[in-house]
C-alpha cells in the first residue's frame, strides 16, 4: 500500500475510535430505533429513523476516510446507483453507459428511466475513449468493466466530461477506493457496491456514494431522505466491522489473484485470460460451457455463487445471466484462502477438466 493508503487506512481504523468518551464502546451500538427523544422544538439530528441513524453514520464515516469524500449510504449498490441517476439526470436527458458494465444499471435506465423521457446509448468500455461525448448530460464508467473487465482513462473522461458540462460518475465497486480513486481522478461521483470487498464477508448488501461536490452530496441525502432508503443498522454494523479488515483481505486477494495468473496464463484449458493488471476479479476463458461449469463446481477451492469480493474465492459463468460474454466464460472472484493451498487446488482442478 502507498503512503497516502495508509494514512487513509489509519484515518478508517480510527474514524471512531479517536472521538470516545470513556466508558463509550469501540464498535459501533447496533442501534436499531424508528425514534428519538425529540420533544419541544428539535435541537438535534436525530429526528426519526429514516432521516438518520447512528450506526449508518459509523460506517459512512469509515468509508468516507477511505474516499476522503462526504459519503451517503444505501441499502445496496443499486440503491446507490438509483440515487446517482436520480441526482444527476433530468427529463431529455441522454446517458453514456458501458455495453460491458454491471447490466442491472442498464436494466434501470431501460425499463425505468425511459419511461421518464431519459434515454441512453450503451458501448464497450474500450470505445469510450474515442466516442463523441458531447450528446451526454451523465457519462457513466465501470473500469474495470464487469464482467468484461476493460479499462478507461477516468481523467481523460474527467477532462472531456468538464468540455462538455457533462456530469462523470463512476462505479468503483471492482476496485475499492484502496485500488483506484476516482475522485482524485475528476469524477463527480462515485458509486459503490459494498456488497463485495469493502464490506468483504458476503454477509450482507450495502452500497454508497461519494462526492467533493456540494450540491450533489445535498441531493442525493434528499433523496435517500424522501425515497426512504437508509440502510439499517445491522448492515451497516457489518460493513464496518469488514472494513477494519478491508486493506489484509486485499491484500491477500491480490496476491492470490497474482499467483493464480501465473498458473492461468500458461494453462492449455483456458483459451483467453483477462485480469486487468490489479484487483482480484480474474476473466477466463474456457472451450466451451461444460468445461467451465465442471471448473466452477468440482473445484473445491471455489464457491459456484454470483457475485464477488469476498473472502471465499468464487465463481460464476456470466453468460448462464445473460451477460454478452462466450458461453464459456467465467468470473473468477479470487479470495483470501492461503496461497499454496488455492493454487494447488485450483492446478488440480484444471488438469482434471
Ligand atoms: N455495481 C457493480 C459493478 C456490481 O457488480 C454490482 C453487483 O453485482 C452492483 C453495482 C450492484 O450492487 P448490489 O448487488 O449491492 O445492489
Amino acid at each position: 500500500m502507498d503512503k497516502e493508503n495508509s494514512q487513509r487506512i489509519m484515518a478508517m481504523l480510527h474514524a471512531r475510535s479517536g472521538h470516545l468518551e470513556n466508558g463509550e464502546p469501540i464498535s459501533p451500538p447496533i442501534v436499531t430505533t424508528a425514534k428519538y427523544a425529540l420533544a419541544g422544538t428539535p435541537n438535534t439530528p436525530y429526528t426519526y429513523g429514516r432521516d438518520i441513524n447512528p450506526t449508518v453514520e459509523a460506517a459512512e464515516a469509515a468509508i468516507s476516510a477511505l474516499e476522503e469524500a462526504p459519503v451517503v449510504a444505501f441499502p445496496s449498490g443499486m440503491a446507490a446507483i438509483t440515487a446517482a441517476l436520480m441526482v444527476t439526470v433530468k427529463a431529455g436527458d441522454r446517458v453514456l453507459v458501458p455495453s460491458d458494465g454491471y447490466y442491472v444499471t442498464r436494466v434501470m435506465l431501460e425499463e425505468i428511466l425511459g419511461d421518464h423521457d431519459i434515454q441512453f446509448d450503451a458501448i464497450p468500455t474500450q470505445d469510450f475513449a474515442t466516442a463523441d461525448l458531447s450528446p451526454y448530460a451523465l457519462i457513466w464508467a465501470e473500469t474495470p468493466s464487469n464482467p468484461g473487465l476493460d479499462l478507461c482513462s477516468i481523467r481523460s473522461l474527467a477532462e472531456k466530461a468538464q468540455a462538455t458540462g457533462a456530469t462523470l460518475v463512476v462505479d468503483n465497486t471492482t476496485l475499492t477506493p484502496l485500488l483506484q480513486r476516482p475522485l482524485d481522478l475528476g469524477a463527480d461521483l462515485v458509486v459503490s457496491s459494498d456488497t463485495k470487498a469493502m464490506a468483504g464477508h458476503s454477509d450482507c448488501l450495502f452500497g454508497h456514494v461519494a462526492t467533493r461536490d456540494e450540491a450533489l452530496l445535498a441531493k442525493t441525502a434528499k433523496w435517500r431522505k424522501v425515497s426512504g432508503s437508509i440502510p439499517d443498522p445491522f448492515p451497516a454494523f457489518l460493513v464496518h466491522r469488514g472494513l477494519m479488515t478491508l486493506e489484509l483481505r486485499l491484500e491477500r486477494m491480490c496476491a492470490n489473484a497474482l499467483a493464480l495468473m501465473a498458473l492461468f496464463e500458461a494453462h492449455p484449458e483456458i483459451e483467453r485470460v483477462k485480469f486487468p493488471g490489479m484487483g482480484f476479479v480474474i476473466g477466463l476463458t474456457f472451450a466451451n460451457e461444460a468445461k467451465a461449469e465442471t471448473f466452477i463446481n468440482d473445484c473445491p477451492a471455489i464457491f459456484a455463487s454470483t457475485s464477488f469480493g469476498g473472502v471465499h474465492t468464487s465463481a460464476e459463468r456470466r453468460a448462464r445471466g445473460g451477460d454478452v460474454v462466450p458461453d464459456g466464460f467465467v468470473r473468477l472472484s479470487v479470495g483470501c484462502e492461503p496461497t499454496a493451498t488455492l493454487l494447488q487446488s485450483i492446478e488440480a482442478s484444471l488438469a482434471a477438466l
